[in-house]
């Protein structure tokens, strides 16, 4: 059973082979029993999940269930909900209950889908590798002194050891797309404004998007048609009709146009996976797609323009936790002063203060023009290489990693090598565009993921891609050894 797709499950819950209340125990239980060896939770919510499972069934009994009523998720624990603990695996939040659910758990909720619990993290979402998280860091199902990439790792880890059908997940920088190419999962980064990001604890807001990881396109469709959608509050939410994603998933790839940068498939990609990523586009040729050279010259800027743009909305986000409001507070502080300092000192953890010092350098008045002015000049670049792309191809494909997951600790000691692991895709978000990760094979069995990058609101066509993939391969369904 747990090796069944999300649509598998709704097809059994319709029959009535299985109900929300046997689904959710025995992933329940299957999470108390395996957990400890990956550390994907941070919360596992038992009581709230087998009430809104019994819910789901009296809503199935009754014939008024949607598309995913009864259907247990994880949340990354970066999504505020109502009563539960919500930590984004920071020391800062280990005691903050929010007050409310975000839009995207508002939704979830409605439609009758069970929360298991929330998923561990990159502290703030920073990170690459799951290894910033307070809880300790995750470990990659595939290989467990592997990190399953970050900072959506818990919910990656929890999806691809078989402890979740789907999982939520946000991506700022990459952190859908590199954990969900790391464990063998498929992940969507929808446009910028697509999905609400009310309730979502801020990180670099210009950059931050929520989307799914799950194992297959057509579950990340029937995800995204619940979470997707305008929101009056959020005010980068735009208001633009949400497609139906599972429509079109059997469109014919006929005649698509497949941009391959060239800038995509250099001398920092592994030999072994540019082989894998070649063979996937093969795929596609066969499959009646045509391949179009194509040019990002900006792509080498990304990593620096990004490391500027998001520290600094990152340095103005967190400093809402001052040790006033909500979150941790040091013990007798002699003064406000000391109560900021230490508060803040002593709850944030190595990463988060350096890219908050980083931040407000680059936001600081003699350097304003020169750092963060400069690097959203950049930001400007990177569209419009972008938009010409797209001019000549209807989606844009290549790696999402330059490698395949490494080890814990490999890079954890040094910053700028844990920030190039990125390299591939965090231009999407600079430029706000949707973009997916799907499993495109092994490399030393490990798992390689071919990165899609669609236009603006192009998710449907992008999941469309994905699935015919999925029709003619079968890597995503793959399962890590010794799980089952
Ligand atoms: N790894 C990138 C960072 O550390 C992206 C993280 C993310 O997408 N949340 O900022």
């Amino acid at each position: 059973m747990f090796e069944k797709t999300i649509a598998e499950l709704i097809n059994d819950l319709t029959h009535k082979t299985v109900s929300s209340v046997e689904l959710t125990e025995a992933f329940l239980h299957r999470i108390n029993h395996s957990d400890a060896e990956y550390n994907s939770f941070i919360t596992v919510t038992t009581e709230q999940a087998m009430q809104q499972a019994r819910q789901a069934d009296q809503r199935l009994a009754r014939g008024d269930g949607e598309s995913l009523t009864g259907i247990p998720l994880a949340h990354k624990d970066i999504f505020c909900t109502k009563g539960i603990k919500t930590t984004c695996a920071s020391k800062m939040l280990d005691n903050f209950i929010a007050p409310y659910d975000a839009t995207v758990i508002e939704k979830f909720n409605q439609a009758g889908a069970v929360t298991l619990g929330k998923t561990n993290m990159d502290e703030f979402a920073m990170g690459s590798s799951n290894e910033t998280s307070f809880y300790g860091p995750v470990k990659n199902p595939w290989g467990k002194n592997h990190v399953p990439g970050g900072s959506s790792g818990g919910s990656a880890a929890a999806v691809a050891a078989l402890l979740a059908p789907g999982a939520t997940g946000t991506d700022t920088g990459g952190s859908i797309r590199q954990p969900a190419a790391l464990c063998n999962l498929t992940g969507i980064k929808p446009t910028y404004g697509r999905v609400s990001r009310w309730g979502m604890i801020a990180f670099a807001s210009s950059l931050d998007q929520g989307g799914v990881m799950t194992r297959t396109a057509e579950d990340a469709a029937i995800l995204l048609n619940v979470m997707a959608g305008f929101d009056s509050k959020d005010s980068t939410s735009i208001n633009q009709p949400v497609d139906d994603y599972r429509a079109n998933l059997n469109n014919d790839l006929t005649g698509l146009r497949i941009g391959l940068p060239k800038e995509f498939f250099d001398e920092k990609l592994d030999n072994q996976m540019a082989s894998k990523i070649q063979d996937a586009i093969k795929v596609y040729q066969q499959a009646g797609a045509e391949i179009v050279d194509i040019e990002l010259p900006h792509s080498a800027l990304s990593v620096p323009a990004y490391y500027v743009i998001a520290p600094a909305e990152c340095s103005s986000n967190l400093s809402r936790y001052d040790g006033v409001r909500f979150g941790y507070r040091c013990e007798n502080p002699i003064d406000l002063e000391d109560l900021y300092k230490r508060s803040r000192g002593e709850a944030f953890g190595a990463e988060v203060k350096r890219r908050i010092m980083i931040g407000t350098y680059a936001l600081s008045a003699g350097y304003y023009d020169a750092y963060y002015l400069k690097a959203q000049k950049v930001r400007q670049l990177i569209s419009n290489d972008f938009k010409a792309a797209f001019e000549k191809c209807d989606v844009i494909m290549g790696p999402t990693t330059p490698d395949t997951a490494f080890e814990l600790g490999e890079k954890s000691q040094d910053p700028v090598t844990m920030y190039l692991s990125d390299i591939y895709t965090i231009a999407v978000n600079l430029a706000g565009l949707p973009a997916m990760s799907i499993p495109a094979g092994f490399v030393n069995d490990m798992p390689v993921g071919l990165q899609i990058i669609g236009n603006y609101f192009d998710e449907s066509r992008l999941l469309n891609v994905a699935h015919q993939y999925q029709q003619i391969t079968d890597w995503h369904q793959q399962t890590p050894a010794g799980i089952c």
